[in-house]
C-alpha cells in the first residue's frame, strides 16, 4: 500500500506537524521487542526478593520523610472480558462480589498506614482496574471515605478514576465528582462496529459522547480517552473515521496505545481473529493517521503515545520539561513515592518496587492474617536510580542532560546514541541528548540504551511499534 497516498485520499495530510517518514529498513531494524518503561528496572527483572518483610521496611523508610504520596487503588472486577484486554481482571456480574475485596482493601490500607506513621498526605489518588465503576454507589462512597479517613488529601490533589462508559451511570459520575474526583479517563479503544465486534467490546459513539458530556458538565478536567491502534479489522479508513469522531467529541487528552498482542501471556487474546491484525508499516500507518489528525486539530503529542490540548497541564509540563510518569500514566503531580493497594498493585516506595499477588484469594487471605500481600519486586540500586531518571526524562520530555561526567559515566551509551544520531533519531550535543521527531516514534528504543538489564532476560516485551 502507498501510505502517503492513502493519507491524502482521507484528507488527513497537511498541517505544520507532518509525521516523520519512516523507511522500511529503519522499521525492520527498530520494531523489536522493547520495554514500555512504565518502571525501571522493568518487571522481568523483579524477583521474590521483595516480599512482605522488604515492603514493610520500605514503607517504614518512606514514613521517615515528609512529602506527599501518590495512592493507587486497584479494582480488578469487570462485567465482561474484552478479548484484547491485557489487564489482570476478574469477571463478575454482581457488584456484591466486590464486598469481601473492599474489606481486604481497608485492612491493607490500615497495615500500610501503620507502617507509614504520620506520613499521610496525598497529592495524587488514582483508581484503576479492571473497572472501578464496577462498584456500586454504596461501595464507591465506602472506599473513598476509607481513604479520606486514613490519609490527608491535599486541596489541589489530582484525584483520578478510570471508567468504562458501558457500565457507568450518570449518578455514579455525580457521586465520584461530589466525593472529590476531578480527573477521569475512559476506555474507548475504537468506535468502528466491526473492530468492536472483533475485540468483544461493543460501545456506541453515543454512549461515549454522553459520558464525556456528563463528565464535562460535572466539572471533571483532563478528561482522557484511551484508544488502541493495531487491533484486528482496523483499516486506515475505519481508524480515520474513529479519530474523526473522537476529534468531534474533543476530549482534553487521548492516549493512543499500540496494541500489545501477547496471547501466551494473556490467553483471552487467543479469541482475537489474528489474520486481520495490522502489523509493521500497516500498524505504524494507523499511528500516523492518529498523530497527524490530532496535531492538525491542535493537540500536542505528549510522551510516546499521548496527545493533549495545548492548555492542558500535561502540555504545559512537557513544554517546561517537567512532565513525569508512573504506573498510572503521565502526570504533573506524581509524588516521589507511590503506595498501591489491591491485587497485583505495584508500589514504588522507599527505594523499592513491590507488587502484590495477582490472586484475589491469596490477597484476601494474606491481609486477613494481618500480613502484606507482596509477592515480588526489586530494590533500586544507586545505578538504577540514575538510569531511571534518565529513562524517565527521555520518555516524558524527549530530552536529557547527562551531566558533566557524561563521557566517563556513559561512554558506551553515548557511542550508541551517536549511531542513532546517524539514523536521525537523536541529536547529541555534549552531555545533552534530544530526541528528534523521528526518534519520538522509537523513543522506547532510545531509552533502552540506558537499560542496564536488557540482555539476558529473553526480551519478553511488546514490539516497539
Ligand atoms: S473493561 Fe477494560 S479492564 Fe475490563 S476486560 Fe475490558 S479492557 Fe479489560
Amino acid at each position: 500500500m502507498d501510505h502517503a497516498i492513502a493519507l491524502e485520499t482521507q484528507g488527513l495530510r497537511a498541517g505544520p506537524n507532518e509525521f516523520p517518514k519512516v523507511s522500511d529498513a529503519l522499521l525492520r531494524k527498530l520494531d523489536v521487542p522493547v520495554p514500555r518503561y512504565t518502571s525501571y528496572p522493568t518487571a522481568p527483572v523483579w524477583t521474590e526478593e521483595i516480599g512482605p518483610g522488604a515492603y514493610a521496611s520500605a514503607l517504614a523508610r518512606a514514613g521517615q520523610k515528609d512529602a506527599p504520596l501518590s495512592l493507587y487503588v486497584h479494582i480488578p472486577f469487570c462485567k465482561e472480558r474484552c478479548s484484547f484486554c491485557g489487564c489482570n481482571v476478574a469477571i463478575a456480574r454482581s457488584s456484591s462480589t466486590a464486598d469481601p475485596y473492599l474489606a481486604s482493601l481497608l485492612r491493607e490500607m490500615d497495615a500500610v498506614c501503620d507502617l507509614l506513621g504520620s506520613r499521610r498526605s496525598l497529592s495524587q489518588i488514582h483508581w484503576g482496574g479492571g473497572t472501578p465503576t464496577f462498584l456500586d454507589e454504596r461501595q464507591i462512597a465506602q472506599l473513598f471515605t476509607a481513604i479520606s479517613s486514613r490519609f490527608g488529601i491535599l486541596p489541589d490533589a489530582e484525584v483520578a478514576v478510570e471508567i468504562d462508559p458501558k457500565v457507568t451511570s450518570r449518578s455514579q459520575l455525580e457521586l465520584l465528582r461530589a466525593l472529590g474526583f476531578n480527573r477521569l479517563s475512559m476506555g474507548v479503544q475504537d468506535l468502528d462496529p466491526a473492530v468492536q465486534e472483533a475485540i468483544s467490546r461493543i460501545q456506541t459513539p453515543e454512549e461515549t459522547r454522553a459520558m464525556l458530556d456528563a463528565a464535562r458538565e460535572l466539572g471533571f478536567r483532563g478528561i482522557n480517552f484511551d484508544l488502541i491502534y493495531g487491533l484486528p479489522r482496523q483499516t486506515p479508513r475505519s481508524w480515520s473515521r474513529t479519530i474523526e469522531q473522537v476529534l468531534e467529541m474533543g476530549p482534553d487528552r487521548a492516549a493512543v496505545y499500540a496494541f500489545a498482542h501477547v496471547p501466551d501471556v494473556r490467553p483471552n487474546q487467543k479469541r482475537l481473529p489474528t489474520v486481520d491484525l495490522p502489523r509493521g508499516l500497516d500498524k505504524l500507518q494507523l499511528f500516523r493517521i492518529a498523530w497527524e489528525a490530532f496535531t492538525k486539530a491542535g493537540y500536542r503529542p505528549i510522551g510516546m503515545d499521548h496527545f493533549a490540548r495545548p492548555d492542558d497541564e500535561l502540555s504545559q509540563a512537557q513544554s517546561r520539561r517537567t512532565l513525569t510518569r508512573n504506573f498510572q500514566g503521565y502526570s504533573v503531580r506524581a509524588a516521589s513515592d507511590v503506595v498501591a493497594v489491591g491485587v497485583s498493585a505495584i508500589s514504588d516506595v522507599g527505594g523499592v518496587y513491590a507488587q502484590n499477588t495477582h490472586s484475589i484469594s491469596r490477597y484476601g487471605s494474606a491481609v486477613a492474617r494481618g500480613e502484606l500481600a507482596t509477592e515480588r519486586g526489586v530494590p533500586l540500586s544507586a545505578d538504577d536510580v540514575v538510569r531511571r531518571r534518565i529513562i524517565t526524562q527521555i520518555m516524558c520530555n524527549f530530552f536529557v542532560d547527562l551531566g558533566p561526567s557524561a563521557e566517563e559515566e556513559f561512554a558506551g551509551e553515548l557511542s550508541r546514541l551517536r549511531e542513532l544520531a546517524g539514523e536521525g533519531l537523536v541529536t547529541v550535543n555534549g552531555p545533552e541528548v534530544e530526541v528528534t521527531p523521528l526518534g519520538r516514534i522509537f523513543v522506547r528504543n532510545v531509552a533502552s540504551i540506558f537499560d542496564g538489564y536488557l540482555t539476558g532476560h529473553g526480551r519478553p516485551f511488546s514490539r516497539a511499534v
